[in-house]
């Protein structure tokens, strides 16, 4: 569920090398050079070395909820908590040794109940969504381009509009946050809050699908047990991308007809007020 590779300062110090690290590295040592260079140049060197990644889970509304945080000014962001897990993400925060500095939320859901408003009275975090928002109680919004940072991390937004049209995406050099937008093996529904499915084909097509084709895809949501993928497997595997023409994605998309989320008429005026209110 996340990345070990990031996170070596909080391993513990290997006693011998692992057997199967040795075997790695026979194999890289027999290389010819050229191919030894190659191998070498696939390492990442963009990436802050002290990036803290855990993928949280809600099994009731299928949401994923990302902690990022720079290890070395102990800085924390949540994007997309869900209220009844406030508890485990206030306490994991601790736990890490980190401050949670905002909380922020890629749309207005309509399937669950923010925790936005919950963090900010637990941890005194910032509360954030993008300029589009309706949200009456967010502390700060974002614009398309403008970067969240948190310690040495930056988080560009990237509006997506489509599935809402609130709905913003967030780039880091190796993944992105893509919300309802672009899920894995699937699209978000566009049939409710100003949803509009030739918007949602414009900021993938003309968005999305534009980042290299080896950044990580993490989506706001699974229904099938699928937790990471990359753009270019989706370009290949996502069936609702494999249309000719934005006319044809927008036929797809209204011909879904889908029942509404079970939690759509408390969830939307909830998240309005971050979640407060709400009786969770
Ligand atoms: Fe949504």
């Amino acid at each position: 569920m996340h990345d070990l590779t990031l996170e070596k300062r909080f391993a513990p110090a290997p006693q011998s090398k692992p057997r199967w690290r040795r075997g790695v590295n026979r194999l890289v040592a027999r290389l010819p050079l050229p191919r030894r260079r190659a191998a070498a140049a696939t390492k990442r060197v963009d990436l802050p070395p002290t990036l803290v990644f855990r993928q949280l889970f809600d099994p009731v509304s299928s949401t994923y909820t990302y902690l990022l945080a720079d290890a070395d000014k102990r800085e924390a962001l949540l994007i997309d908590p869900v209220i009844e897990r406030s508890e485990q993400y206030v306490r994991l925060v601790e736990e890490l040794g980190l401050e949670l500095v905002v909380a922020v939320d890629t749309h207005l859901h309509a399937d669950h109940v923010t925790a936005l408003g919950r963090l900010r009275t637990a941890t005194g975090c910032a509360t954030a969504m993008g300029e589009m928002t309706r949200s009456e109680c967010v502390s700060q919004t974002f614009a398309d381009s403008e970067h969240l940072r948190v310690g040495d991390l930056r988080l560009q937004a990237m509006y997506t509009p489509g599935h809402t049209d609130d709905s913003y995406s967030f780039v880091m050099p190796d993944r992105v946050f893509t919300g309802d937008t672009l899920l894995i093996r699937g699209t978000g529904r566009t049939d409710f809050q100003n949803g509009d499915p030739a918007a949602q084909y414009d900021s993938l097509f003309d968005g999305l699908l534009h980042l290299p084709g080896d950044t990580l895809v993490y989506p706001a949501h699974d229904y099938n047990g699928m937790t990471v993928s990359t753009i270019d497997e989706e370009i290949r595997f996502n069936p609702r991308l494999q249309v000719s023409s934005k006319a044809a994605y927008v036929d797809m998309m209204n011909a879904l007809d889908l029942d509404d989320p079970r939690l759509i008429d408390v969830a939307v005026p909830a998240n309005r007020a971050c979640g407060e209110g709400s009786g969770q």
